[in-house]
């Protein structure tokens, strides 16, 4: 069974696997929004530009029939006109009048009956005049271009508006649900679908708007974006099922990835309240009388099946994760259990405890020392802590002050893996280090005893003149410990002697090694 932070984990991870699936909608929404607005404006912009290419052409006509004309309504006016007629498919017809709305003449050899609809407007930069029209018996509107001609009369164009909305040659109209040509002031040419009611525009509704640019018309369109939006359904589909699949990849991966790790980590809560964090001890040996003096305690993870995890493969997970110093106090308890009564019956024997950074953060560890091993079998100068120099120990006053505590206490304080980390020796001193573990890289260095290692040499001297006791660690081969002695360097750790031990292998072997009852072989080695 898993813990429930790892089941929280996986949880959180397949719901992150799936979140682009949930995305697609979204996406898909502002691609589609995006692509309908465009093409509805780009629909609009040639709309307004036709007309205003049809008006411009219209203007031109005026002219050059005016131009071409000595005076209006004669032989020569007519045939002008009949040649712009011919020439252009949108001139519809035109006529003079006087401002009184009284027609001279007018193309076709009849009068033209029309409606004004609207004021008339002036064509920026232009003589010309532009209103909207109805031709009688037409539904739709069109464009009047007027040319003032002499004092009192005029000649107007009637040319079609917008014959790109009239006669729906392109597609997107037939999506608009309203689409409204009219002049800049307002006056409608071309009306489709309801007006445009502004007050109720939402979410749902693209509006866009176009103006040509040079004569006074402007064109207004919207549609119903969830309309559009449907036939977005295949892409939809396709989106989706590869989310889906790629959802289903990550997960895969991550369960792989889970498996071959064993995420061994993410039980560790419920290994520790569980009891499966054992503390192993490792015998601490004098060189000079080959006795055991102490131990070191290394946690394993011994699980239900029987498997027994080392610690480097959840170590930092429980570090990181803030699980290492329950894990510890878990280990502390079951050390007062374990070797109360051994310590009550050695009382030099010593207990080498190690500790985390995040201990000397909260500093709760003086408390926890206190409660556990006040009043037991095991007494406070029995116990040394271990810190290593592997991590760096940032905040240098919290260590000073838990140090302080520590010393009032009477326990001793060790630096582990000496030399590999990022103190030295003399800030060690000014901490008040009590012990040194040379680290097991500078011990491999001993190949011979007679042959000098000047780095260990240069520890080892330090580490005297400064009055720090030292234990050498990771000791494999009798020429190590030949030259360690050698060097007066009497404690030490490592396979040549034993590795770290069950509670029962180990309680077996300081018995065996018990002091006799003449003298105790454990007694007085390890200074206090
Ligand atoms: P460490 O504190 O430097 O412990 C010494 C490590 O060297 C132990 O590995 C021990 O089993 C191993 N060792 C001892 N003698 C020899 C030897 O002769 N040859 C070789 N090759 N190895 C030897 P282990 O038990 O796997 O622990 C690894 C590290 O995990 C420890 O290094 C320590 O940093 C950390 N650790 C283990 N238990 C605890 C714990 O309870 N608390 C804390 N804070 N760290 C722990
Ligand atoms: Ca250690
Ligand atoms: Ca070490």
């Amino acid at each position: 069974m898993r813990s429930k932070r790892s089941q929280i984990l996986i949880v959180v991870v397949a719901a992150l696997a799936f979140l682009p699936v949930l995305a697609v909608d979204y996406v898909l929404d502002g691609y589609a929004k995006s692509r309908e607005t465009n093409k509805l404006q780009s629909a609009l912009d040639a709309i307004t530009h036709d007309s205003q290419t049809i008006v411009q052409d219209a203007v031109l006509s005026l002219r050059r029939i005016l131009h071409n004309s000595p005076s209006l309504c004669t032989p020569t006016f007519f045939t002008n006109v009949n040649l712009e007629l011919q020439q252009s498919i949108y001139l519809r017809q035109v006529a003079v009048e006087n401002a009184e709305g009284i027609q001279y003449c007018a193309a076709y050899g009849s009068g033209v009956n029309y409606r004004v609809l609207s004021g008339s407007l002036a064509i920026p930069g232009h003589t010309e005049t532009l209103s909207v029209v109805e031709l009688e018996g037409e539904a739709t509107p069109l464009l009047k271009i007027t040319q003032q001609f002499g004092g009192n009369r005029a000649v107007s164009a009637f040319v079609e508006a917008a014959p790109l909305v009239a006669r729906e040659v392109t597609p997107i109209v037939g999506n608009m649900r309203h689409l409204v040509v009219s002049l800049t002031n307002g006056a409608p040419i071309i009306i489709r679908g309801d007006a445009i009611d502004f007050a109720a525009l939402d979410a749902d509704y693209i509006f866009v708007r176009s103006f040509a640019g040079d004569i006074p018309i402007k064109a207004e369109a919207g549609a119903s974006f969830s309309a559009l939006r449907s036939s977005y359904a295949e892409l939809d589909f396709g989106f989706t099922a590869v989310a889906c699949l790629m959802g289903v990849l990550v997960l895969i991966l991550m369960l792989k990835y889970a498996r071959r790790t064993d995420l061994p980590s993410f039980d560790i809560e419920r290994a520790i309240v569980a009891g499966e964090m054992k503390p192993y001890y490792q015998p601490v040996m004098n060189l000079k009388t080959g006795k055991l003096i102490g131990c070191e305690v290394l946690v394993r993870w011994v699980k239900r099946n029987g498997e027994v995890v080392p610690p480097g493969a959840f170590i930092d997970y429980a570090e990181m994760s803030g699980l290492a110093v329950p894990m510890t106090l878990s280990l502390m308890e079951q050390v007062r259990f374990d070797l109360e009564e051994l310590c009550a019956e050695v009382p030099d024997f010593k207990v080498s405890i190690n500790l985390f950074e995040g201990h000397f953060r909260d500093g709760t560890i003086v408390d926890d020392i206190q409660s556990i091993f006040g009043g037991s079998g095991i007494r406070y100068t029995q116990l040394v802590f271990e810190i290593t120099e592997r991590r760096p120990l940032d905040d240098r006053d919290a260590v000073n002050h838990v140090v302080s505590a520590m010393h009032k206490l009477g326990v001793r304080i060790a630096m582990d893996d000496a030399g590999t980390g990022h103190s030295n020796l003399a800030y060690l001193h000014t901490l008040g280090i009590d012990i040194v573990k040379i680290d097991k890289i500078f011990v491999d260095m001993i190949r011979d005893p007679h042959v000098p290692v000047p780095v260990i040499d240069g520890l080892i001297s330090m580490a005297k003149d400064m009055d720090i006791e030292i234990i050498a660690e990771g000791v494999e081969t009798q020429e190590q410990a030949l030259y360690l002695r050698a060097k007066n360097v009497y404690f030490a750790q490592g396979y040549l002697f034993s590795p770290p031990l069950k509670l029962s292998s180990f309680l077996a072997l300081a018995n065996a090694l018990k002091p006799s009852a003449r003298g105790s072989n454990l007694n007085g080695d390890m200074a206090a």
